[in-house]
C-alpha cells in the first residue's frame, strides 16, 4: 500500500489538492487563449474526459482579460500560466484565475513577485512555484547538479513567498529527463510540507511521453510524492488526462473510468483478440464509472482474469463465455461478441 506524504492541503477553486484529497489531475488548454470559443471548448472537452483542472497559457494582456470570460463557460477552475512579466499574473487574478503558476526562472525581481503575492492573498488564490529544467536562473555554483539548483530556486521562492506571509504554495520541478525530475522532486519532498505537482516535463509524442510520464511519475507516486499530476504529451490534451488516470489506476490511487484487461494474444487464440479488445476500448470511451473488463484469448488465461473482472470474455474456437462478477452469464457466438459484452457493461452500470 502507498502512504503518502503529508502535504499541506490548498483550494483551487472548488478542487483541494494536498492534504487526504485523491491525486488531482490537471491538464493544460493547448489553444491560443486569447481565442476565446477555442479555448472554452477545449476546456469543456478536458472537464468531459476528467480532467479536474485546467491550465492556460497567458502570453500577454488580451489572454488575460480573456479568463473573465472563459471562466464564465467552463465549470472546471482555471490556472493562469505566467512567465516574464508579473503584470499579466495581476491582470490574470483580477479576471478570475482561480490559481497561478509563476515560473522563479523568468520572473525573478522580488518586488514583482511581492506585488503578485500580495494581490493573490488578497483573493486567497494559491500559487504555484512552477521551477522548470529549461529556464532556470543561473546557479551561484557551477558544479551544481540541476535537480539540486532546481531545489534551491524553488526553496529561495518559498523563502520569498513566506517572507510574505503567503502560504498557498504549490511546488514543481519539472525537468525533461526523468531521473532529474525524480532526484529533484525526492530532494524538496522531505523539506517542505507544501503540495506537490508532479511532471516531466515535454515528454514527447504519445507513446514516449506516456512511458516517460509513467516512469517519472509513478516512481514518485509510489514513493508517497505527489499531489497533483499533469501528463504533458505532444497530443490532444485529453490523451494527456487518459494517461494520468492510467498511472494512477496502476497504483490503486484513483479508480476514473473503465480498466481494460486483454491479453496480447498468441498462437492459442483462436480469434482476434486485438481487433476485438480495440473495438472494446472504443465503445468504453464515454465511461467514466470505475468498471474492469477482460477481454481473454483463449482457456489457458480467459475464464480466470474474466472471472476477476466486473465484466468479461473468455473466447474459444468461434465462441466466448460472458462473465460477469465472476460467473458466466451467457455463452455467445463470435458475432455478437461486442454487442454481448457491452449489453453486458450497460446492465452493470444501470
Ligand atoms: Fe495466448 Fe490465451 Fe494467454 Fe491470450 S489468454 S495470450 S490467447 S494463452
Amino acid at each position: 500500500m502507498i502512504v503518502r506524504r503529508q502535504s499541506k492541503p490548498i483550494r483551487i477553486g472548488e478542487v483541494t489538492i494536498g492534504g487526504d484529497a485523491p491525486v488531482v489531475v490537471q491538464s493544460m488548454a493547448k489553444t491560443d487563449t486569447r481565442d476565446i470559443q477555442a479555448t472554452v471548448n477545449q476546456i469543456n472537452e478536458l472537464a468531459d474526459c476528467g480532467c479536474e483542472i485546467a491550465r492556460v497559457a497567458v502570453p500577454d494582456f488580451e489572454a488575460a482579460e480573456a479568463i473573465s470570460i472563459i471562466k464564465k463557460k467552463t465549470s472546471i477552475p482555471i490556472i493562469a500560466d505566467i512567465h516574464f512579466d508579473y503584470r499579466l499574473a495581476l491582470k490574470s487574478l483580477k479576471a478570475g484565475a482561480d490559481g497561478l503558476r509563476l515560473n522563479p526562472g523568468n520572473i525573478r525581481e522580488p518586488e514583482q513577485v511581492a506585488e503578485v503575492i500580495k494581490a493573490a492573498k488578497q483573493r486567497q488564490v494559491p500559487v504555484r512555484i512552477g521551477v522548470n529544467a529549461g529556464s532556470l536562473p543561473p546557479a551561484s555554483k557551477p558544479s551544481i547538479s540541476t535537480s539540486a539548483h532546481m531545489v534551491n530556486v524553488a526553496l529561495e521562492q518559498i523563502k520569498l513567498l513566506e517572507s510574505l506571509d503567503f502560504d498557498l504554495i504549490k511546488v514543481s520541478l519539472k525537468a525533461f529527463d526523468v531521473l532529474t525530475t525524480i532526484e529533484a522532486y525526492r530532494a524538496i519532498a522531505s523539506k517542505i510540507s507544501y503540495p506537490l505537482h508532479l511532471g516531466v516535463t515535454e515528454a514527447g509524442l504519445p507513446r514516449a511521453g506516456a512511458v516517460r510520464s509513467a516512469v517519472g511519475i509513478g516512481i514518485l507516486l509510489h514513493e508517497g510524492i505527489g499531489d497533483t499530476i499533469r501528463v504533458s504529451l505532444s497530443a490532444n490534451p485529453c490523451e494527456e488526462v487518459k494517461t494520468a488516470y492510467e498511472i494512477l489506476r496502476s497504483l490503486d490511487l484513483r479508480q476514473h473510468g473503465p480498466t481494460l484487461i486483454s491479453c496480447p494474444s498468441c498462437g492459442r487464440a483462436e480469434v482476434d483478440i486485438i481487433s476485438l479488445a480495440e473495438s472494446v476500448d472504443r465503445s468504453l470511451k464515454d465511461i467514466s464509472q470505475p468498471i474492469k473488463v477482460a477481454v481473454m484469448g483463449c482457456i489457458v488465461n480467459g475464464p480466470g482474469e474474466a472471472k476477476e473482472a466486473d465484466v468479461g470474455i473468455a473466447c474459444g474456437k468461434s465462441k466466448g463465455a460472458i462473465f460477469r462478477k465472476g460467473k458466466v452469464v451467457s455463452t455467445v457466438a463470435e458475432k455478437d461478441f461486442l454487442e454481448a459484452l457491452i449489453a453486458e457493461i450497460k446492465k452493470l452500470l444501470n
